[in-house]
């Protein structure tokens, strides 16, 4: 990618067009506020910017939570009390309209960042044990462990690309695995996840930013193999634009081993729902536990690190695509329609 030289695009930025709609009653999707620092191009300015801000997100959620504070839920883009106080799942379709509406015109010349969401490892029992949640199993492979060699490959690897990376979730030290280990429950830890990923977004609202959540598969039939990005969508059809743009890239550039391929899907999973439009997000499954040859190429290291470096390509042959056709997505964004939350 082009890194661009600094404060030389400061004027670009302070000229984008306000967002299209004022803010909902919505806080996951809410106005980035007046103090926010959205245009920051040295690199590691941004780097440790993005570290504090998560430490600050994380500490006050914990506090909250602590506090026994069970407004926790109006945080939440997973589900919301209807009048009778009831817990109601929101419609994916007025969730992506909703996204569509707040949608963020991106300046893709400012510095980019990179939100890696190393699938599962939530919930810590006691301090010598391992997380709760270890994800799928085969022949004493654990998608974790499997996922935590990905994150820490691709974190490496962007980083030395000049692009800022934060973690949802702390992979370099086993008995204090997550910061998640407030949340223990899988919905919560999935649910600050995303939340992250919105704080970070309003923080930074014009910032090319990317959420990819990284995962390992199983399939009853050992046959099944080859690597899968998902983006956000129900029923076969993309909500999320900007996201399939980055896949269709992406898929392009990296394949777990020689000769399989890597597809593109859409799905309704929880933790794309809850992304901002104008974050690329997408769930990766890098291959199948349950076929040995996967299985055999995600747990080599050097094959690891050289899929994260064709992954990191991808996402840069995207950007470098972006800075040549971004007033596209700008005018795209003024038709989203209106609505109404149920
Ligand atoms: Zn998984």
């Amino acid at each position: 990618m082009k890194i661009p030289l600094p404060l030389v695009f400061l004027p670009v930025a302070l000229a984008l067009p306000e967002p299209v709609a004022n803010s909902t009653t919505e806080d996951f999707l809410s106005q980035p506020d007046a103090q926010t620092s959205s245009v920051i191009q040295n690199q590691t300015s941004l780097q440790q910017d993005i570290v504090s801000q998560r430490t600050y997100f994380y500490d006050s959620f914990e506090q909250r939570v602590k506090k026994g504070d069970r407004t926790t839920d109006l945080y939440s883009c997973f589900s919301r009390k209807d009048k009778t106080g009831n817990m109601v799942s929101y419609n994916p379709i007025a969730i992506s309209s909703l996204r569509q509406k707040n949608f963020y015109p991106v300046n893709w010349n400012l510095q980019p960042i990179v939100i890696l969401d190393p699938g599962h490892g939530h919930g810590i029992t006691r301090r010598t044990s391992g997380p709760i949640d270890i994800g799928a199993s085969r022949q004493g492979v654990h998608e974790v462990d499997v996922v935590d060699g990905f994150t820490a490959a691709l974190e490496k690897e962007f980083k030395s690309q000049g692009i800022s990376v934060v973690l949802t979730r702390d992979i370099d030290e086993k008995a204090t695995l997550s910061r998640n280990s407030f949340f223990p429950e899988h919905t919560t830890a999935l649910q600050i996840r995303a939340e992250l990923s919105n704080h970070l977004a309003k923080k930074y609202p014009h910032h090319p930013i990317f959420f990819l959540s990284l995962h390992a598969d199983v399939f009853d039939e050992p046959q099944r193999s080859g690597s899968v990005i998902y983006t956000y969508g129900q029923n076969g059809e993309s909500l999320s634009p900007l996201s399939s743009q980055m896949a269709k890239t992406l898929k392009g550039h990296f394949s777990l081993r020689p000769r399989t391929s890597t597809s593109h899907r859409t799905e309704d999973f929880a933790v794309l729902r809850c992304q901002p439009e104008h974050v690329m997000a997408a769930l990766v499954e890098f291959g199948f536990l349950s076929n040995p040859q996967d299985r055999a190429a995600m747990t080599h290291p050097q094959n690891v690190k050289n899929i994260a470096r064709n992954f990191v390509k991808g996402i840069n042959a995207f950007l470098e695509k972006q800075q040549n056709t971004s007033e596209i997505r700008i005018a795209a964004a003024s038709n989203a329609p209106a609505i109404t939350l149920p």
